[in-house]
Parts: C-alpha cells; sequence; structure tokens
C-alpha cells in the first residue's frame, strides 16, 4: 500500500483544467500569473492578452465565472476574438451592456471537459510570435469544447448590441 503515492500523483494535476503541473491548482494558476506577467511587461506578448484570460477562465469557470457577468464577459470574449471581424468594438458593447448590470443567469451546467490544450503549453512558447500562435490554437481547442454554448454567446453579444445601440 502507498497513498501517499497516489495521493502524490493526483496532487499533480490540476483539478480545473487537467493539466500536469507541480502542486495542480495552485501550480496552473501560478504559471497563468507568470503568462500574465509576460504579457504586462512585453507588449509583443500583450497584443493577445484578452484570449489568453478569457482560455484560461473557460478552463477555471469555478475561479474566473462565478458571477452571470464573468461569465458572460468571457464567454462573449473568445466568441468575439475568434468569430467576429470586430472583437474589440463589440468587446466594448458588451462591456457597456454588461456595466448595465442586465438581468442574467449563468447556465447552472457547465462543460466538463474544457480542452485538451493546457496553460503549460503556452508557458513553454520559446517567443512572442508562438505565444501568440499557441494561446490562438488553445482558444480555439477550449472554444470547441464549449460548442454547446457558441448559441448562448452569440445571442449574448446580439442582447448587447440591440440594448446599446437603441439606448
Ligand atoms: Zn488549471
Amino acid at each position: 500500500m502507498n497513498t501517499s503515492e497516489n495521493k502524490k500523483s493526483s496532487d499533480n494535476i490540476c483539478e480545473d483544467c487537467g493539466a500536469v503541473v507541480a502542486e495542480g491548482k495552485a501550480g496552473c494558476l501560478k504559471l497563468f500569473e507568470e503568462i500574465l506577467a509576460r504579457e504586462f511587461s512585453d507588449y509583443r506578448y500583450g497584443k493577445i492578452h484578452r484570449l489568453t484570460v478569457d482560455a484560461y477562465s473557460l478552463q477555471h469557470p469555478d475561479a474566473y465565472m462565478r458571477s452571470g457577468k464573468s461569465f458572460a464577459a468571457h464567454l462573449t470574449g473568445i466568441y468575439t476574438a475568434l468569430e467576429s471581424e470586430d472583437a474589440l468594438a463589440v468587446n466594448q458593447t458588451v462591456q457597456k451592456w454588461l456595466s448595465t448590470n442586465p438581468k442574467f443567469d449563468k447556465p447552472a451546467r457547465l462543460p466538463e471537459q474544457r480542452g485538451n490544450i493546457k496553460v503549460t503549453y503556452i508557458y513553454s512558447a520559446v517567443d512572442a510570435d508562438e505565444h501568440s500562435k499557441r494561446v490562438q490554437e488553445w482558444a480555439r481547442d477550449v472554444w470547441s469544447a464549449w460548442s454547446e454554448y457558441h448559441a448562448l454567446a452569440k445571442r449574448l453579444v446580439g442582447e448587447a448590441t440591440t440594448k446599446i445601440n437603441n439606448s
């Protein structure tokens, strides 16, 4: 019997995204924070910052999508980054809409499998170009894991656009 070994191996997996990383969930968060620091200190990395945050949030919804507002912000953020022509303008519209505290109930059930690519893949990028490419790949992978919620993302953006343009 070697229960300490078993415990040790499960401790090295992030319970939210499944990343294999020392200290599990805490270690996963540390990698994310180091990536954010890289994005803040170097604009070549920073260009894709918003998508990094959205992808990580969709893989860790317990921490980052707890409220209806944060749920809507990250879900529509990744949706517009990947599927809209003018993500910046759409995100601004959504932000304005969310700042009016629209009534919105977060779905009770969220995906259990939230993508194959993990934050470790982003962390090991060797330069800014690779970083951007990997964040894109990661976001697409996470987004496809959330396929059941694509229609909801579209609906929220539509609602935001209608409300803000008519106000
Ligand atoms: Zn994780």
